[in-house]
């Protein structure tokens, strides 16, 4: 082959060679493209649900976002309290409720560590200038009531049922008042408060609480967060009657639009089926 014939065969090929590379560039390209997506996607789940990263590698940068309350509006006058605890060697975050009203506010649950509650005090008086009407606890867990002694030497009321009164004694938790039944509607302000017995559940004390003028749920522990893929802390839990418990919850609120789970992001009544079929596919 003389240098004609091999100049002519390289300038034949060229138009092809180029045209395959264009092609494997926009394919190279719609890849990378495709993986930017995804790894944003992947990013924003992870940022919006700490919860499902509790793992003892972020346990550090975890401990120091520990010391911080998170709070979370849902709506005017009713926010989330978040705090931070340790659990099984993992850190997990824990919602509690701010609710205002035209004379002060109502706190269900106190953060998981007292540094915390100090934390709830300030920030309380800080964000809103409101004094605290009393404390609601939904059962005798540290994450509901590790704070409780706090507002004991504030003097500010602590309500619970009688069980969670004797378990919270036995286990060290402190004093409440139980003025709390089966079903009790507070006054609170221009506001008024509502909490329920369900029976048994995550505990066998759990209750739930209903503010009846912003339709939202508070379900403790006793209800999950749709991304909780288990039962989480089932020590003292009953997995026999919990099913039972929630559908007594779905029939009494069918208008909630706001559902608060005791862990993880808040949503709506599908939170009680999709800690239904959790029971379900523990209990077979
Ligand atoms: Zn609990």
């Amino acid at each position: 082959m003389d240098s004609n014939k091999i100049l002519n065969s390289i300038k034949s090929r060229l138009p092809k060679l180029f045209h395959i590379n264009l092609k494997s560039s926009i394919l190279i390209f719609s890849l990378i493209k495709l993986l930017f997506i995804g790894v944003s996607i992947f990013h924003c789940h992870w940022q919006k649900d700490p919860d499902l990263i509790p793992t003892p590698v972020s346990i550090e940068k975890d401990l120091q976002k520990s010391n911080h309350l998170e709070w979370i509006k849902i709506k005017e006058s009713v926010w989330i309290h978040r705090s931070f605890g340790e659990f099984g060697g993992q850190i997990y975050s824990a919602n509690g409720l701010v609710v205002l009203t035209n004379k002060g506010v109502v706190v269900v649950d106190t953060p998981w560590t007292e540094s915390q509650t100090e934390e709830l005090f300030s920030e309380i008086q800080a964000k809103f200038q409101k004094e605290i009407l009393y404390v609601i606890v939904t059962h005798a867990h540290d994450d509901r009531m590790a704070g409780v002694s706090l507002f004991q030497n504030r003097n500010i009321p602590i309500y619970s049922t009688n069980l969670t009164a004797k378990l919270a004694k036995e286990r060290g938790f402190g004093k409440t008042n139980p003025i709390l039944d089966l079903q009790t509607r507070l006054g609170a302000g221009n506001q008024s408060v509502e909490v329920f017995y369900p029976g048994p559940g995550h505990s066998a004390d759990n209750i739930v609480v209903w503010l009846p003028d912003t339709h939202i749920l508070f379900g403790g522990c006793f209800v999950k967060s749709l991304d909780a893929k288990d039962l989480g802390n089932t020590k003292d839990a009953n997995l026999e009657e919990w099913e039972n418990s929630l559908k007594r919850v779905l029939a009494r609120y069918p208008d909630a639009e706001v559902v608060v789970p005791g862990h993880g992001d808040w949503g709506k009544l599908d939170l009680l089926r999709h800690t239904i079929r959790l029971l379900v596919a523990a209990n077979h």
